[in-house]
């Protein structure tokens, strides 16, 4: 870390600090972490604003997406919730198409589209994901940190409180928190549960769903752990994604990045100096470090802590404009831009990438049109291939699972096609009915006469109909002893 940057920001805890150096410790002469001291203990940050106007956009974005992810369990599309993912039953309904368990083909394509749409992003824009739309981000920023610096306001213009919290105010802020916290709890929930559920257990004693309303408690634990306490660390730490882009970036990924060769050298308070010369644009004021949520110095080159939020942007942009500088020392760029000014984008990834999602695609697509009103799945029962019954027939065991997909009541028939003496029959005469979105495996006996499968095997067909107007057709395997012609 810069001398710099131990200059302006506030340590906190300056008795630990007194206390390190007198120890017998030996002290290391950088930060190891950001939000790590010497000594070891937590480094707090307060991270001043620069309402700049990438940070304009950005509150902009944050707020849209908050009132998406709020709205969206409340919404219906084809008379189904627009997204619930039913884990306690495998069913996930997305844009009115309920996913089921049987769909393992379509989910697999789904989560390999996913990460190669975000290795994508994150090859053209890197980590525009963290800085603009990540949920910790976005909270973090635009709605608990404002409402930190409600509650204790801030030293000068600084990011640090006037003073610690203390009495009621300290109690007020974890009040608004506890609420904030619960609702998006239960806004979460109803992703998984569907708001009529939810709202009937807000309405019930807790007694009533123990389990559920263990879960939301432990949730909305969490969530405070994470914003009152956890904060960054979540993203330093915690979070994997800032350790996948070492991989996934490449030297012509966007980053936020510091220009060192127009900033370099440094020159602390160049805009006093009467006439300037061999320095830099950089006046070394540490506004960039003063504003970073992660506590990091951008002018360090790219760091797996910087969650490209753009706030040293946007403050040493107003920087540049008080000394008359042109905008930009702190931009968006790529490290092979800066270093060599070409603005080249095209590289292997970059086609690679979009064809793997194309085929990725047209494979979900083909495979989505291709499902039924139902699926039906046709296994042969566990035991003996065949029995030879007493009057001769040869008897063969089945069993035919079946995945209702539509909204209604459907009942199923069974035909055998290519066997004319065979006939099927159910346990005690039952009914292929099947709830809305039910799966359920039925057992089924297949008759027929020794001379259906002379040589011990013969392939026919068994249809399937639904009384939704759905037709499918399977083969199905006649097996009986070879050169057996019947009693
Ligand atoms: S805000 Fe700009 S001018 Fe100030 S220290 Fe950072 S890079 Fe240098
Ligand atoms: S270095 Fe800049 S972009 Fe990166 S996290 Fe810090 S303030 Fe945000």
């Amino acid at each position: 870390m810069s001398s710099t940057q131990e200059q302006i920001q506030d340590r906190g805890n300056t008795e630990n600090e007194t206390q390190a150096k007198s120890s017998a410790f030996l002290q290391p002469e950088e930060h190891v972490l950001s939000t790590l001291e010497h000594d070891g203990s937590r480094r707090w940050l307060y991270p001043r604003l620069a309402p700049g106007n990438l940070w304009k956009a950005r509150r902009i974005v944050a707020w849209v997406l908050i009132a998406i992810f709020t709205l969206i369990p409340h919404l219906r599309f084809a008379d189904k919730p627009l997204v619930l993912l039913d884990i306690p039953h495998r069913r996930f309904t997305i844009l009115g198409f309920t996913f089921l368990p049987t769909d393992t083909l379509l989910l697999a394509l789904a989560m390999v589209s996913l990460f190669v749409t975000i290795f994508l992003i994150t090859a053209l824009v890197g980590r525009v994901w963290c800085g603009w739309a990540c949920p910790q981000t976005v909270y973090m920023e635009f709605l608990f940190r404002p409402i930190d610096r409600l509650f204790e306001g801030t030293k000068g213009k600084g990011g640090r409180p006037k003073e610690p919290l203390s009495g009621l105010r300290y109690w007020g802020r974890f009040l608004v928190y506890l609420v904030l916290c619960m609702f998006l709890t239960h806004t979460f929930l109803a992703y998984f549960v569907g708001t009529e559920a939810l709202a009937q257990w807000i309405r019930q004693s807790p007694f009533e769903h123990p389990i559920p309303f263990l879960v939301m408690s432990f949730t909305t634990g969490l969530m405070m752990f994470d914003f009152l306490f956890f904060r960054e660390q979540m993203c330093l730490i915690a979070c994997p994604y800032g350790r996948f882009q070492s991989v996934m970036l490449d030297r012509r990924s966007l980053i936020v990045a510091y220009d060192k060769n127009r900033g370099e050298p440094r020159a602390k308070g160049k805009r006093n100096l009467p006439v300037v010369s061999n320095v830099g644009d950089c006046i070394d004021c540490g506004k960039c470090v003063q504003v970073c949520p992660t506590g990091i110095d951008i002018r360090n080159g790219l760091q797996m802590e910087c969650i490209n939020c753009t706030q040293c942007i946007d403050v040493c942009n107003d920087v540049m404009d008080k000394i008359g500088s042109p905008r930009g020392l702190i931009r968006y760029s790529s490290q092979e831009q800066l270093e060599s000014k070409t603005k080249k984008i095209l590289r292997p990834r970059l086609i690679i990438y979009p064809v793997v999602l194309l085929i990725t695609f047209t494979l979900f697509g083909i495979v989505f049109a291709s499902k039924h009103a139902f699926d039906a799945t046709l296994l042969r029962s566990l035991g003996s291939p065949f029995i030879i019954a007493q009057d001769g027939k040869i008897e063969n065991n089945m069993r035919l699972k079946l995945v209702n997909r539509t909204e209604k009541e459907t009942e199923f028939t069974l035909k055998l096609i290519g066997a004319e003496d065979a006939v099927i029959s159910l346990q005690d005469g039952e009914k292929l009915v099947l709830k809305p979105e039910e799966t359920k495996t039925f057992t089924f006996l297949v008759r027929f006469s020794p001379s259906e499968a002379p040589t011990g095997k013969k392939d026919i067909q068994l249809e399937v109909d639904s009384s939704q107007n759905a037709v499918r057709k399977m083969k199905l395997t006649l097996l009986a002893p070879r050169s057996y012609s019947g009693k």
